[in-house]
């Protein structure tokens, strides 16, 4: 493995220099952690090796490091990419007028995002009236003090986000402190209405927001630009999935990846991504014997002929997909097995 990883941070030194990633940012020791995470995936397709992790990251769409995306929102990148945040965290610009809100606030001292967003702020004349935060990630809020001494010039601007359910959210240095806000709350600046929408499951404060003036939404990490993402209630997860596509929103500004143009679309993949793994699951069930069977013996059926170090990560898997199905009220579990709730009741 640390072999896999020291060729792997070497391939993303490259991609780096190749220039695929305008401004990468300083963050080698993440990327090493990231990367281990990612490998013992068997979602993120196994990523092992040099060539594998110079492929996923080359296959990325390159994004700029600031771009103008429509006349009300302007993508500042994180510099931060890596395996689990793509090209980096999107932070964006929100608003028409002189005084803008943030969305998300990209990782701690990253000098590469903090002088392009103080560059986009003096060229375009305007400055930060406020943060919202879509979730408590680090890639989403390690940048916030900096951002406030540095490109607030050191200004105590409201910084908002859901609160965390089943943890505190950090202190933050130099005096700042979250407002928490909840479902539906509206953040306004000149040209722009923005509405809180609670989707959790990627993390249990997850913020979608709703832009009125353009039917747009910013999803976060619960939809990103390319790829799929990690959850941690899947259950939540498929609802906050649902909850979006109900808005039928015309374009996704996600926290990582290209704007998706194509949302409808877009999400259905995502939803029948899970829904598929989970008819496996089910299957795999449904033909067992009464005793029902172990993740173990679930994750054999369900990824043959896994490679043994993916292991680990497939049973993580399963094991979501079968707290859904409990809380669902469609699957059991007697000691360390799962069985169908209609077998289970004969
Ligand atoms: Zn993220």
């Amino acid at each position: 493995m640390v072999t896999g990883n020291v060729r792997a941070l070497s391939a993303l030194y490259r991609i780096q220099r190749s220039g695929l990633l305008i401004n990468t940012g300083r963050c080698v020791t993440k990327l090493k952690r990231r990367f281990c995470e990612k490998a013992g995936n068997p979602e993120s397709g196994g990523i092992t090796n040099f060539h594998a992790i110079r492929q996923m990251m080359a296959n990325l769409t390159p994004l700029p490091a600031v771009t103008s995306l429509s006349s009300r929102v302007t993508r500042v990148l994180g510099c931060n990419p890596g395996p689990f945040t793509l090209q980096g965290t999107n932070c964006y610009l929100v608003g028409t007028g002189a005084s803008r809100i943030l969305i998300d606030a990209g990782e701690q001292d990253n000098a590469d995002f903090i002088s392009n967003l103080n560059k986009t702020l003096q060229t375009e004349g305007i400055t930060i009236q406020e943060i919202v935060i879509t979730h408590w990630h680090r890639d989403h809020t390690g940048g916030i003090e900096g951002i406030c001494q540095q490109a607030c010039m050191a200004q105590k601007i409201p910084v908002s986000k859901f609160k965390q359910i089943k943890a505190s959210d950090p202190m933050l240095g130099h005096g700042l402190e979250y407002s928490y806000v909840s479902d539906g709350h509206v953040f306004s600046a000149e040209g722009a209405t923005l509405q809180a929408v609670y989707t959790p499951g990627h993390a249990d404060d997850h913020m979608s927001l709703w832009m009125k003036e353009e039917n747009s939404l910013f999803t976060g990490d619960t939809v990103l630009g390319e790829g799929t993402c990690v959850f941690e209630d899947l259950s939540d997860y498929m609802s906050s999935l649902d909850k979006i596509r109900n808005l039928s929103p015309t374009r996704l500004y996600p926290a990582h990846g290209p704007t998706v143009e194509n949302p409808e679309e877009h999400i259905g993949m995502y939803i029948s991504h899970r829904l598929k793994r989970e008819g496996q699951i089910v299957e795999c069930l449904q033909t067992a014997d009464k005793q029902g069977l172990n993740v173990q013996h679930i994750v054999h059926q369900v990824y043959p002929g896994l490679s043994e170090h993916l292991n680990k990560g497939a049973i993580n898997n399963v094991t979501h997909h079968l707290s859904k199905l409990i809380k669902e009220g469609r699957v059991c579990k007697v000691e360390d097995k799962y069985m169908p709730v209609a077998t289970a009741s004969l």
